[in-house]
């Protein structure tokens, strides 16, 4: 069976981990999102595109949700004492990825090149593929001006106000090689539980994606990343209210209509399954907050069986 998957970070990282207990690594492709990249001391650093590789290698920091396990940040204290910005981390052994991707684009080599050789040398089956090799940049529009997204998550810590969200390079962008066929021949395409306006709102936003999600014959099927009106992890709240997007399982059915086939919403949500089904999209109630490998499994089994 070929898996699709549209994934942020550590969100999409607990249940990727699931599906490839679940599924040979092979027949998983993970479309990631691009739009939260930026440039940190002179390096390109593509978070969410690494968490989804460390996540598929086993040697990502489960703890954190981020980074590699068992890092050190030497070099982080030595640039600290040059004067350099370090309210982004970059462990030691996580800037060899940086510095690998940074000299592979700067030789003209394509992001989706270096990521595929990036996932290949951490042992990784399935295939990671950039949403895009084009630049995007998820731009956060707040009272005091405009914020690149790691910006506001990681300096800001999320507590400015939030009036709206661009995707700055979509418009003008095209999918990587092997996106659109992915969906297109995929046999289940699934929304992980990622933040619908800034990890999968800007997969959507590149021309093309959102038609390949409404013409696909697979059954697309999403985990709700919120949970009781809030959000389990992150800022998806604040950036879902700046969108006028309800926090509930709703307002993530809205920001996938059309091509939402199921919803998978905990049991806390239950309520909200008439209304889900009145937008067209069947609505699954499931145990969907992951705290273990153990749980993160049986929720990818469920997506797998209940497509
Ligand atoms: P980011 O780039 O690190 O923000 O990564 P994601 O967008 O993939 O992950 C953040 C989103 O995942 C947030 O909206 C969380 O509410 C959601 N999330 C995190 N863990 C879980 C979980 O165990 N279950 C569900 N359903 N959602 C989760």
């Amino acid at each position: 069976m070929r898996v699709v998957a549209l994934a942020g970070g550590t969100g999409a990282a607990k249940l990727l981990r699931g599906l490839a207990a679940s599924v040979p690594q092979r027949d998983l492709t993970v479309i990631g999102n691009t739009g939260d990249d930026t440039e940190i001391w002179g390096l390109h650093v593509s978070p969410d595109l690494d968490t989804v590789t460390y996540a598929l290698a086993g040697i990502l920091d489960v703890e954190r949700g981020w980074g590699l396990a068992d890092e050190t940040f030497h070099c982080l204290s030595a640039m600290a004492a040059y004067g350099a910005d370090t309210w982004f981390n970059l462990g030691d052994r996580d800037l060899a990825t940086h510095l690998t991707r940074t000299r592979a684009l700067r030789e003209g080599q394509s992001l989706s090149m270096v990521t595929a050789r990036l996932a290949a040398r951490a042992g990784v089956g399935a295939r990671v593929l950039p949403m895009s090799d084009d630049p995007i940049r998820t731009m956060i529009r707040t009272p005091g001006g405009r914020l690149t997204f790691q910006e506001y998550f990681v300096r800001e810590k999320a507590l400015v106000e939030v009036v709206g969200v661009d995707y700055e390079g979509a418009a003008a962008a095209t999918p990587a090689a092997g996106v659109v066929d992915a969906i297109r021949t995929a046999d289940l395409v699934v929304v992980c539980p990622s933040n619908p306006v800034t990890s999968v709102g800007p997969i959507l936003a590149v021309p093309g994606i959102a038609d390949a999600l409404r013409e696909t014959t697979a059954p697309v099927v999403g985990v709700s990343p919120i949970v009781g009106g809030a959000a389990v992890s992150g800022p998806a709240a604040a950036l879902m209210h700046a969108r006028g997007l309800p926090i509930s399982p709703l307002g993530v059915a809205a920001a996938y209509a059309p091509w939402l086939r199921r919803l998978l919403i905990d049991r806390s949500d239950r309520a909200c399954a008439p209304d889900l089904e009145r937008l067209g999209v069947a609505a699954d109630v499931a145990d969907i907050v992951m705290k273990s490998r153990a749980h993160e499994t049986a929720l990818a089994r469920h997506v797998l069986e209940r497509r």
